[in-house]
């Protein structure tokens, strides 16, 4: 009998991995790392299949269910990242393993006739074939002779294909993918002086043969990604595959492009709008060497690449980087967990890095600063103006945009460029509210303010929930009911309404929701004749559009206003990313920003492409706040249907974590709250929470990892989430 050691992926704390009979029908079937179903508590989850041993204790033994995925691209050095997550993050073994291996992709497709064939049989399988002669000559012709076509294969034996087949079956031959290299030979750019140089500092790196991490602090335009590129070619001569991350890959359809029209079908792309199908060939070919540059979004840092050599993560800063479910895993830390196992070498790059970042680039940290302080060509950074909104009131301009704002669009408009317009804020306003009795239209199921839509509907952007926009006061029936705040519908409709006939483009979540709508809105904007385009956020990353010679953000109060220690920092990188797509041709960019807080440092500093100002300024409000980079956090969030029960587990919580300091006399750990989240209640469900603060992170997560296993699953009512280093809080 033969039992299996699996990693499930369920709520329970430390050792998450059981052991299962396995059935004698799956026995062929199932082989280490099979992703299987599998009994527990009642009820059936996923896990990985770890190890073929006897179980301590035969009592209670359930038995496999079925095989979800034969070979979910896991091997062993995935598995030593898996239980890297384990301890860092304060997640189950199975649930890094799902997030490595990601959704099932389920059956390998079938083969292609280009494919070939490579032995792979276990010890004394030629003796163990006595029997069967004609495979037994088939396995001895594939050992001798590599390489060849299942057709080949079988000729050359002189045996029909079905026998080639059962070998393949049996595990001692596999197909390996090839496909026609196509012969690409761009034209490349001369390098600039400054690119030059990352370049040459980027090779000495890699020369060195050991894992290191640079980080490429390069203005908008200055060039950073050619500079990816090239070492990306580098790191191919040397027979070695690269990650390049990007923040979201439907977002930025140009970078695609650019990485394809540079290496052709050596490229893999994963994105989550895949098929299953497209997935796996995509994977596989990765596996096989095949593919030797992986372009993808967060999770594409677990390719499963063979002879891994670089890892680009293009705008580190993102927020997109850090998984927002559990296990919270920030994929620039796992970069640095991959490059150390392959001695490969990471490039962090950004006009905005992230303060943690840019800390551990300077004199001492462990990461090599490589500067690109100029725009290719020279070209300018372009010129920002800062619009003061108190004063636009007191001239009685009542519209949404400023007078040089209306200006400067007009001007665009006559001469023919084009030009963005960036709020990041969707909908039409932001809260409908009664000016007679105050009261504010919310969700019913979550503590937050609904917003109105320009179809007059009231929407949810938490759960989802509508109503059609109250004509009158459900409180007091007054009809002094009304929006207020600016969403970029308003945005769409002031424009339509000040310049008739203008060609406007609006992208957020709410006109992009169907597949390819964002590459369909740009490519519309690019060629057809667009004049303004309005976007959130989405439109701020990467785009890279000669034409658009002014960006005007209607408001940078928005993020400055976030109740989050990085709201400044937040503010600070989606104005520089925002204004930097001005100007990117010929023709010199303008931006205005408008602003209820002109004084603010992060909106001076961006005014003057300043991030070493800024840095200063910002680490100075985060020093004496005691705020990361100079402590560690671990946020704990409580929620539950009932409030009660979720407060007596934040209690509980925060008495046991005390508790524990004091027992471990670990020093320098302070336990914050309970209190109730940002959002106190999301989708019927209350949100409590505790905010663990201190210098040492290890100490952190050895307070909060040992009452984690304590607790178990005390409060069944509640559940418990971990963020090891949040973003937010
Ligand atoms: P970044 O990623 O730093 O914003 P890009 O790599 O997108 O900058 O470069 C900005 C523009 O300059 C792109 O259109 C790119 O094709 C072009 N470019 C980059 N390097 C060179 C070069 N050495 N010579 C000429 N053009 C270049
Ligand atoms: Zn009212
Ligand atoms: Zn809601």
């Amino acid at each position: 009998m033969q039992f299996a050691e699996v990693a499930v992926s369920v709520p329970v704390r430390g050792n998450q991995s059981f052991h299962y009979r396995v059935p004698e029908a799956l026995a062929e079937e199932i082989i280490r790392f099979s992703r299987v179903e599998v009994p527990f508590s009642g009820r059936l989850v996923q896990g990985f299949v770890l190890a073929f041993n006897n179980p301590p204790d035969l009592k209670k033994i359930k038995e496999i269910k079925r095989v979800v995925e034969q070979q979910p691209f896991l091997d062993d050095q995935l598995l030593v990242l898996a239980q890297w997550m384990e301890q860092r993050y304060l997640c189950g073994l199975g649930d890094a393993l799902q997030s490595i291996a990601g959704s099932a992709i389920g059956k390998a497709t079938g083969t292609k006739e280009q494919d070939v064939i490579i032995a792979t049989p276990p010890d004394n399988a030629i003796e163990g074939l006595a029997r069967a002669p004609k495979q037994r000559k088939v396995l001895e012709v594939a050992l001798s002779r590599p390489e060849h076509t299942k057709t080949e294969l079988a000729k050359l034996a002189g045996v029909n294909l079905q026998v080639v087949n059962s070998l393949i079956k049996k595990g001692y031959l596999s197909v390996k993918a090839t496909e026609p290299r196509v012969e690409l030979t761009p034209s490349l750019p001369v390098l600039t002086k400054e690119q030059e140089h990352a370049l040459a500092k980027i090779r000495d790196a890699m020369e060195k043969q050991k894992p290191q991490a640079i980080l490429l602090h390069g203005v908008t335009g200055s060039g950073k990604t050619e500079v990816y590129l090239r070492s990306i070619a580098d790191t191919m001569s040397k027979g070695r595959q690269s990650i390049i991350l990007i923040p979201e890959i439907s977002l930025t359809p140009q970078m695609v492009a650019r990485f394809k029209d540079r290496f052709g079908n050596l490229v893999a792309v994963l994105h989550s709008s895949m098929s299953n199908g497209e997935r796996y060939a995509e994977k596989k070919r990765i596996r096989d060497g095949l593919a030797q540059v992986i372009l993808g979004a967060r999770s594409a840092i677990f390719a499963p690449t063979e002879r891994l050599g670089l890892i680009i993560i293009d705008e580190e800063h993102e927020p997109s980087y850090k998984q927002d479910e559990n296990p919270k895993y920030h994929a620039r830390e796992v970069a640095l967990k991959r490059a150390a196992q392959n001695d490969a070498v990471v490039i962090l790059g950004s006009a905005t890095p992230a303060l943690e970042s840019y800390c551990r680039a300077r004199e001492g940290g462990p990461y090599q600063l490589v500067t690109l302080a100029h725009r290719v060509d020279n070209r300018r950074l372009p010129r920002v103006q800062i619009v003061d909104l108190r004063e636009e009131l007191a001239k009685g301009n009542l519209n949404i945009f400023s007078s040089p704002l209306i200006s400067a669009l007009s001007k665009r408009i006559e001469q023919g460029e084009k030009s963005i317009l960036f709020l990041n804020r969707r909908g039409f306003a932001t809260t409908v509210l009664c000016r007679r009795c105050g009261q504010v239209m919310k969700c019913p199921r979550c503590d937050i303010s609904l917003t109105l839509h320009n179809d007059q509907r009231l929407k949810c952007h938490y759960c989802g929930y509508g109503i059609s926009s109250p004509l009158t006061c459900p409180e007091c029936n007054s009809k002094y009911i009304r929006g207020f705040g600016v969403g970029t519908q308003r945005v769409e409709e002031e424009v339509k309404k000040l310049f008739p006939g203008c060609k406007v483009f609006r992208m957020d979540a709410d006109t992009t929701s169907r597949k390819g709508s964002h590459k369909e809105i740009l490519e519309q904007f690019i060629n057809g004749d667009g004049q303004i385009l309005i976007g959130t956020q989405m439109i701020a990353k990467g785009l890279d559009i000669p034409e658009v010679t002014l960006v005007g953000v209607v408001s940078a109060d928005v993020s400055l206003n976030i109740p989050d220690f990085r709201a400044a920092e937040r503010t600070f990188q989606l104005l520089t990313q925002v204004a930097g797509r001005a100007g990117r041709g010929e023709a010199s960019g303008d931006v205005i920003v408008q602003t209820y807080d002109p004084e603010h440092f992060s909106i001076l500093t961006a005014r003057d492409h300043d991030f070493i100002s800024f840095y200063h300024r910002e680490m100075s409000v985060r020093k004496a706040l005691c705020y990361p980079p100079f402590s560690h956090l671990i946020r704990i969030l409580f929620s539950g249907i009932s409030e009660a029960d979720v407060m007596a587990a934040a209690e509980w919580w925060q008495e046991s974590l005390k508790g524990i300091v004091e027992e471990t006399k670990i020093t320098g750990v302070e336990v914050l709250g309970p209190a109730p989240a940002g959002i106190p209640k999301i989708k019927e469900r209350f949100r409590w929470q505790l905010i663990l603060k201190g210098a040492v992170s290890t100490d952190l997560r050895k307070v909060a990892g040992t009452l984690l296993q304590r607790a178990g699953i005390r409060f069944k009512k509640v559940t418990v989430s971990i963020d090891v280093d949040p973003l937010s809080i």
